[in-house]
């Protein structure tokens, strides 16, 4: 089965989502003048569609309504995934290009109409720009870059699956995401036939977790697992819930960023069931924080999921003080609480994307003592090679002196603790 999942028979497929909103293709109504539309079956929820979205779709979607574009599949089905696409949106210089025409980049291109609206049209060192949209730059390899700089490979029994921790597994799904950030991990195999969707094809993995009983923790990742259709999500969390030692669910998405409109209510009855599961949504840049990612998020956190972010430290993107204490800050107002900043994984062409590690440690202290301790996630490093996350702190502990451990506050102030005596 290809990667790329066939939205035109997605209907007709094994599974079908009776309750999901009609698929669109077609454009029905104008644009409803509203700033909110109620979703179908939802008589209690409204979902937000900011002011600049609906500029966007009046300018570059007319003739779209608001329940078509509020549809999922319909973001899906109309995502930009050629230059031409892209050209009507943003204004590409010749290094974009060059590097969108070029068949040897790891990863196509896709964006959902959604997330194009949160982007710059003029300026190329946009953050959302940067992320989605393919330079030259990704088509130089650099010392030290590789394709699986985890290893994930040698760390993988069963193909769709890596148990590299004593404890915990992670399940890969799908190879599909809604779209493709430029620095991913997993650019060796997402958006490739490596990565099989359904029944059949998650039997092995789904085997080895029941064979294993110290296996007490699955991340369900890719790709983006919450692009599969519903029925395929609730086969997996029915059957990972149903093994005994399969203490906690996790999944791991960047749909709620993306592609926010996947938070339906269907979905929400389906995820409830299987508690305690746990969700680590992928944010970049507080310009992600719009009031649809907001109601996403509230939507989950509501049937009582415990929301984190994963953010990826990328160079001339989000590498100051500033804008990573707006993401943070911003991410609690949501009702998710910051859990990993990573340094950026050395995949092929990704230098011009990642920062000395210094800069990471620099952010941690810019932020600790200085905004509110929920907002102040962990700085690690994925170590290549299939180390695991190594966290990386600033010197906060500076030794000890008689008795007493020396301690740096946020001030770079010194203070004494006296130590216990044995
Ligand atoms: S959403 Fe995650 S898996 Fe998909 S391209 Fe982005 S980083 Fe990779």
């Amino acid at each position: 089965m290809n990667a790329e999942p066939d939205f035109e028979s997605f209907e007709q497929a094994e599974f079908t989502d009776d309750d999901e909103p009609p698929s669109g293709g077609k454009h029905s109504s104008p644009v409803i003048a509203t700033d909110l539309i109620k979703l179908k079956n939802d008589t209690t929820r409204t979902f937000p569609v900011s002011e600049n979205t609906k500029d966007f779709i009046q300018k570059f979607y007319p003739g779209t309504s608001l329940e078509e574009w509020n549809n999922w599949r319909w973001q899906l089905k109309n995502s930009i995934t050629t230059i031409s696409q892209l050209k009507k949106f943003i204004n590409l210089n010749p290094d974009e290009v060059e590097a969108i025409d070029n068949p040897h980049h790891s990863l196509p291109l896709r964006i959902t109409p959604y997330y194009a609206s949160l982007m710059g049209k003029s300026d190329a060192s946009d953050p959302i720009r940067r992320c989605m949209v393919p330079t030259i730059n990704e088509l130089f390899l650099s010392p030290g870059e590789s394709s699986d700089p985890l290893e994930e490979g040698h760390y993988s029994p069963i193909p769709n699956l890596v148990h590299r921790y004593p404890d915990r597994v992670l399940f890969l799904t799908t190879g599909f995401c809604s779209a493709y950030c430029r620095y991913c991990t997993r650019s060796h195999m997402v958006a490739k036939d490596k990565c099989h969707v359904g029944v059949e094809a998650w039997q092995p993995a789904l085997n080895y977790i029941k064979t294993h009983p110290e296996v007490r923790d699955v991340l369900v990742s890719g790709g983006d697992p919450l692009t599969m259709s519903d029925a395929h999500i609730e086969y997996l969390l029915q059957n990972l819930r149903a093994i005994k030692h399969v203490e906690i669910i996790r999944i791991g998405t960047k749909v709620p960023v993306v592609l926010p409109q996947r938070i339906t209510q269907n979905l929400l009855r389906i995820l409830k069931q299987y508690h305690p599961l746990y969700i680590s949504i992928h944010f970049t840049h507080p310009a992600e924080l719009s009031p649809e990612t907001a109601e996403a998020c509230a939507r989950l956190a509501d049937i009582g999921i415990p929301l984190g972010s994963q953010t990826v430290l990328l160079k001339g993107i989000n590498d100051d003080v500033n804008t990573m204490k707006q993401l943070m800050q911003g991410l609690l107002k949501i009702r998710v609480r910051p859990y990993y900043i990573y340094q950026c994984d050395p995949i092929p062409g990704s230098n011009h994307f990642r920062t000395k590690v210094s800069k990471g440690i620099e952010i941690i202290k810019g932020l600790r003592g200085f905004t509110t301790g929920y907002a102040v996630p962990t700085f690690v490093i994925d170590a290549p090679g299939g180390g695991g996350k190594i966290p990386l702190l600033p010197e906060y502990y500076q030794g000890e002196v008689d008795g007493k451990v020396i301690l740096k506050n946020y001030e770079d102030k010194t203070f004494y603790y006296p130590n216990p005596i044995d």
